[in-house]
């Protein structure tokens, strides 16, 4: 294993352990990285003793010598190599009380550091010691796991699950981002002390279910969090889309599952966060809308609306940012509904206009999401919509070129109009600007100075307004 340990931090912290006399090793998800030749900048150093004296000793052999970060509370140190994120901690022993995920902290043996860590492929260590550098310290059979592909925790799944429930999700985030299997015992583990997740911070649940979501397949994880019941718990508004209604034989589709098709459909497309939680989301109001209608069959009526009336309840709850990415993701879902509609009829100049003006700049993404929602698997259909889509696609850049519509700018100002006729802001100043804005909109003027203020004249003329210059 020596020739994993090329990167040439590893030297320095060697010779620096060697000085202290500490016996130390890299571990971890470094270890397990590397092993599966995957890109990782963390570096999680364990020694047998002080920390922060090792890391400090190790900077001094470093030209330039780099910062290091103490975290004095922790015991820990960290220091920058390149473009590696170096991180030093004495060897360590937990123990947990039932109440919080905070365990109570000891010195320790190599051993009792291996022995707290989550799963047997994240227990794996390496000697950066002289005598047997690069030799594997793997008492768990991290690296038949890794080879066999399997999520397994080091000691009884029970214990440790209970004891930091986080590792749950942790489990089920890797068995998604690396595609791994969750063994039987430590899965059925995830099942029975799924309650114990409540004692997890809202913000460590969202930042995991976000490492899902940016993984090349997040159906995985969601259909993993649902099997074991954490789903429910976490996140009930997408629990509830599961399942199938009947009604007089007909049936609706399994809106759960559709949404992690579309979201599973739009990865390779997007690697933006939001747009991901935006195919999430798009149908999440479906439930609280649903409808069986005779002679029609079911009904969603309105549930764009209702989502986005949803969506800030939900990023609350998850402690997921409330500002404009949350905005984002409300107009999204709003919207996702409009080119579908659009290439159903004719697609006409004053449709397409329209949708640009209320997407803007998130137009691409708008059509990105549409282009994922069509999971038929009626081929024609699936045709059917792809070809629109194109014509809209098509248009939409005819009429950007045509009319930069995109980000709209009203060509005339309120400013402007309460000027030409004496006006203090009034009812009449918002007519004509309206006015102006839907004449551009349905086609009727371009979007331009001239034509706007000749448009604005006519307008006026007809509100009785006469212009004072
Ligand atoms: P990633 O960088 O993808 O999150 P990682 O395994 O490097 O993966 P870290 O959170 O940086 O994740 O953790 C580093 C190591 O610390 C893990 O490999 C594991 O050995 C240990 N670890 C982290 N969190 C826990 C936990 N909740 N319980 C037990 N061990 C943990």
């Amino acid at each position: 294993m020596k020739d994993k340990l090329k990167n040439k931090v590893f030297k320095y912290i060697t010779e620096a352990a060697e000085q202290l006399n500490q016996e130390t090793y890299v571990i971890g998800g470094y270890v397990r990285d590397t092993i599966l030749n995957r890109p990782s900048r963390d570096i999680d150093i364990v020694t047998l003793g002080n920390g922060i004296e090792l890391a400090e000793h190790c900077a001094r052999k470093i030209k330039p010598k780099p910062k290091v970060t103490v975290f004095k509370n922790f015991g820990t140190a960290q220091l920058k190599y390149l473009n590696f994120e170096v991180e030093f901690v004495g060897a360590r022993k937990e123990s947990y009380r039932n109440d919080s995920r905070k365990p109570i902290v000891e010195n320790g043996t190599l051993e009792d550091d291996q022995n707290r860590r989550d799963f047997t492929i994240n227990a794996l260590a390496m000697s950066l010691n002289k005598e047997n550098f690069g030799e594997l310290i793997d008492p768990f059979n991290g690296l038949k796991d890794l080879a066999q592909k399997i999520i397994r925790t080091p000691l009884d799944p029970n214990i440790t699950f209970s004891d930091d429930p986080l590792r749950m999700m942790r489990a089920i985030r890797f068995s998604t981002q690396l595609d791994f299997e969750i063994e039987a015992a430590s899965l059925q583990a995830i099942a029975t002390n799924r309650e114990r997740i409540k004692i997890v911070s809202a913000e460590r649940i969202a930042d995991e279910m976000n490492k899902i979501m940016m993984a090349e397949k997040p159906s995985v994880g969601f259909k993993l969090l649902e099997e074991t019941g954490l789903l429910n718990i976490i996140f009930p508004e997408l629990q509830q889309m599961k399942g199938v209604d009947i009604v007089k034989g007909t049936g609706h589709k399994d809106n759960f599952y559709h949404t992690l098709e579309v979201l599973d459909r739009i990865v390779p497309y997007t690697d933006n966060l939001w747009l991901r939680w935006s195919a999430l989301l798009h149908d999440i109001a479906k439930p609280a809308t649903k409808k069986f209608i005779e002679g029609q069959g079911w009904t969603f009526h309105a549930h764009n609306f209702v989502g986005v009336k949803m969506i800030p309840k939900i990023f609350r709850r998850l402690k997921l940012p409330l500002n404009e990415k949350m905005k984002y993701v409300q107009k999204i879902v709003k919207l996702h509904m409009r080119p579908i509609i659009l290439s159903e009829d004719e697609v006409t100049d004053s449709a397409v206009r329209r949708l640009l003006f209320e997407a803007g700049d998130d137009i691409d993404d708008l059509m990105t999401l549409c282009e994922a929602d069509i999971t038929s698997k009626n081929p024609e259909k699936v045709k059917r919509y792809m070809k629109n889509f194109k014509i809209v696609r098509l248009k939409l850049k005819e009429i950007e070129e045509k009319d930069a519509i995109r980000n709209f700018q009203p060509p005339i100002s309120g400013e402007l109009i309460m000027e030409k006729f004496g006006l203090v802001p009034s009812r009449e100043v918002g007519l004509i600007k309206d006015a102006i804005k839907e004449a551009i909109l349905d086609g009727e003027i371009r979007n331009n100075y001239e034509e706007a203020f000749a448009f604005m004249l006519k307008k006026a003329e007809e509100l009785g307004l006469t212009p004072e210059n």
